[in-house]
């Protein structure tokens, strides 16, 4: 087969991005090396060497196609999404370094950034994401690192880039986006002038509910840190866990645009349902953000959320009647989940702070899969007579 050179669409990457054809006789999908050392050649110390190293072959394929996906000159996997966002915080800040963060942000990092960067000297200020001018107000003379999450969870808020952008470069600050929620199908950061992207692969990447992984993107010198970092706080991925996710992204484009599909469906029947206060979902024109998703996203996402009226008791009893929907955390998957803020993210904050940043008793964070949409609205309507 000769060399394809015309630039591929993200599904054909998602497939074949940075891979050779196999060769006759050999494996139609990548074989898994799954082994902590490998055989060396004496008089060197260059080459494959160790797992915990990250360049294992399994890791080393799916980091390639990480990045023609994300548009990133390197990508590299770790073990986890947390792990991901600490090694590569730990890559751009030094004691002494100020990180301006939104307050929207995932409960694995806000720890990290309130609980564990603080005790090593890093300072870190919360701002509200979508307070005008909040982002310029609290930058400092040893600001290095702007990070966000958009979409954010639970409530779905889309964020704007473009002036952010402007403000990250004129400063010389490096702008990180956790862009897991919306994977490189619906949003691709770096073409809106981001500088590092995150993601939690458990989620979209992977798609399956059945492995750890995060991704760092970002260019080569700032990915080598990551790696470096990565190498000595042990973050690297298992073989299987990189041979799994290069066999899960081979369906992302699919299975996306499948979530997306469905989540649009679903939330426009349950903005007719009298039982449903609100409705949270970027591509509803009643959604506050929804301009803003129409520029910045392909697509406005598997995830979702509603509000029941009767709050906290009536959410209990409607999870109850669900047959198809699984009561769980995470998301992203094939199987669509559902989960209360109020008992998962957000256990850490009252009643009345929940509510003050849109999370009131009664709200449910749907992620959807891709089972049928006519199914899957079946099963809301008849836990709604519960
Ligand atoms: C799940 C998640 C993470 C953490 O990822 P893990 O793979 O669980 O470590 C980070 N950010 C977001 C937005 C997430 O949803």
């Amino acid at each position: 087969m000769a060399e394809v050179t015309r630039k591929l669409g993200l599904s054909t990457t998602a497939i074949h991005g940075g891979a050779a054809p196999p060769a006759p006789g050999t494996g139609v999908a990548s074989p898994l090396v799954q082994s902590v050392n490998f055989a060396q050649e004496t008089g060197t110390s260059e080459g494959l060497l160790y797992t915990r190293y990250g360049n294992t072959p399994n890791a080393e394929r799916v980091q390639q196609r990480l990045a023609l996906l994300e548009g990133s000159e390197a990508a590299l996997v770790l073990s986890s999404g947390m792990g991901a966002t600490a090694c590569a915080m730990l890559a751009l800040l030094r004691s002494g370094d100020h990180l301006v963060s939104s307050s929207w942000i995932y409960g694995g990092t806000l720890k990290l950034f309130t609980e564990d960067l603080p005790g090593m000297g890093i300072e870190v200020t919360l701002v509200n994401p979508l307070e005008p001018r909040a982002w310029r107000r609290a930058l400092k003379k040893t600001t290095r690192v702007i990070f966000l999450e958009s979409p954010v969870n639970p409530t779905c808020r889309v964020l704007e880039l473009s002036s952010l952008q402007n403000l990250a470069h004129a400063e010389g600050i490096a702008l990180v986006v956790d862009s897991t929620f919306a994977s490189p199908i619906n949003f691709r950061p770096i073409e809106h002038g981001v500088d590092v992207v995150i993601h939690s692969a458990t989620k979209y990447l992977n798609g399956h509910h059945d492995i750890l992984a995060g991704v760092v993107c970002g260019n080569e010198p700032f990915i080598d840190e990551v790696r470096r970092k990565m190498m000595v706080w042990g973050q690297a991925p298992d073989p299987f866990a990189c041979w799994l996710l290069e066999r899960g992204l081979k369906t992302l484009d699919v299975r996306v645009k499948r979530q997306n599909q469905n989540a649009m469906q679903i939330a426009e029947w349950c903005s007719k349902r009298p039982e449903i206060a609100k409705v949270h979902y970027p591509g509803l024109p009643s959604h506050p953000d929804h301009e803003i998703a129409k520029t910045l996203l392909d697509g406005f996402g598997g995830m979702m959320a509603i509000e029941l009226k009767g709050a906290g008791q009536a959410v209990i009893r409607f999870v109850k009647g669900l047959k198809l929907f699984t009561y769980a955390t995470s998301l992203g998957g094939v199987d669509s989940l559902v989960i209360e803020p109020r008992y998962s993210s957000h256990a850490h904050m009252t009643p009345d702070e929940r509510a003050k940043i849109g999370i009131p008793d009664g709200f449910l964070r749907m992620s959807i899969g891709i089972e049928n949409a006519e199914d899957l609205i079946a099963d809301i309507e008849q836990a709604l007579q519960h």
